[in-house]
């Protein structure tokens, strides 16, 4: 199949070990940030969450819950709106249409890509370095600056846009051959993220929007909120079986984590804190003991401590299991409630 592909002279690039790869070369794409090479992949990996995923959306219209049609905003504007809210993905409650806007796809992509490098890059190399005792992975100082610059540029797209510079910044649309590895795999992450995300308002209007509860009942909404995340780790786990699991608990981590940088505090009114959320999570995902989803989670909550100076004790890095100084980072973020 490949071969017939390359025969055709189609998709030369899944081969190209160097030079760049520019997907804006080779199709047209809706929208101008980059994070646009992604965006039909990502729709149609959420339609396929599972086997009957299709289907249930299907039905979901034909029943009048779900709106047929996608809400996909392009627009080189940040992600607060200066009328009020942000522009982060929704389900519309009176036309049931989830609403998507370009700039908060581009901030979720650069979370991915902040975290999943300096797992890399900080985490796992330093791990099987020590482990082997020589360097058989080169630990590269750059790529861990380019990490936090992207980090920074996610947070201020935020309050405020600026363009995202294909030549130099990683970004999923442009970019080196020999720096694949690390956008496509944060593509993998990214797409997962957004499938959760995805589900999650879907989830919203299969269970909620009809009966929603008292607008004055704070815990009724924090409840459908944790249901939502829940039918959504439900789907995205029918459809991964055990091979791709470590890929949907990353991917369901990074999520759930996305809304933490917009604010200093993890707790919210109609919203359950956002360490609630993650821990939930991970537990019901039964997220074994030496998954990396409990690095990922830190990695995000370690670059979140540093943006709002909170100061968390991380002493016991590399001391204890990752999963081990999550939940001690996790009561030092409740620790900061009461
Ligand atoms: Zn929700």
């Amino acid at each position: 199949m490949f071969k017939f592909l390359k025969l055709l002279g189609l998709n030369e690039w899944l081969w190209q070990e160097t030079g760049i790869i520019d997907h804006g070369k080779r199709a047209k794409f809706l929208g101008t940030q980059p994070v646009r090479a992604l965006t039909h992949v990502t729709i149609h990996f959420f339609q396929n969450t599972n086997v009957d995923f299709f289907n249930e959306i299907v039905k979901l219209v034909e029943q009048g819950k779900l709106n047929n049609q996608l809400d996909l905003q392009y627009g080189e504007v940040p992600i607060e709106n200066p009328k009020g809210g942000y522009r982060t993905p929704k389900i519309v409650n009176a036309t049931r249409t989830i609403q998507l806007h370009e700039t908060f796809l581009s901030y979720q992509w650069c979370i991915t890509y902040a975290i999943y490098t300096l797992y890399v890059e900080t985490i796992d190399f330093p791990k099987i370095n020590a482990e082997l005792g020589y360097t058989a992975k080169n630990i590269t100082p750059e790529k861990i600056r380019k990490a936090k610059e992207v980090f920074d540029y996610a947070k201020y797209i935020i309050r405020y846009f600026d363009t995202w510079d294909k030549d130099e910044l990683p970004n999923p649309e442009k970019y080196s051959a020999t720096e694949r590895d690390y956008i496509e795999q944060t593509n993998i992450f990214y797409t997962e993220g957004m499938k959760f995300i995805l589900c999650h308002e879907l989830a919203h209007a299969k269970k909620h929007l009809d009966n929603l509860p008292d607008e004055a009942c704070q815990s009724c909404f924090q409840e459908i909120e944790i249901e939502a995340d829940k039918e959504a780790i439900e789907n995205i786990m029918l459809g991964s079986g055990q091979e791709r699991k470590i890929i949907a608990e990353v991917g369901i981590v990074m999520g759930i984590l996305s809304m933490i940088f917009f604010r200093s505090t993890t707790t919210g009114k109609k919203h359950p804190n956002v360490e609630d959320r993650l821990t939930i999570a991970l537990e019901i995902m039964q997220t074994r003991d030496d998954s990396y989803a409990w690095a990922f989670a830190c990695v995000g909550l370690e670059l979140w401590d540093t943006q709002f100076e909170l100061n968390f004790n991380w002493n016991n890095k590399g001391k204890v299991t990752y999963k081990e100084l999550y939940y001690e980072i996790v009561n030092q973020i409740k620790a900061i409630h009461n």
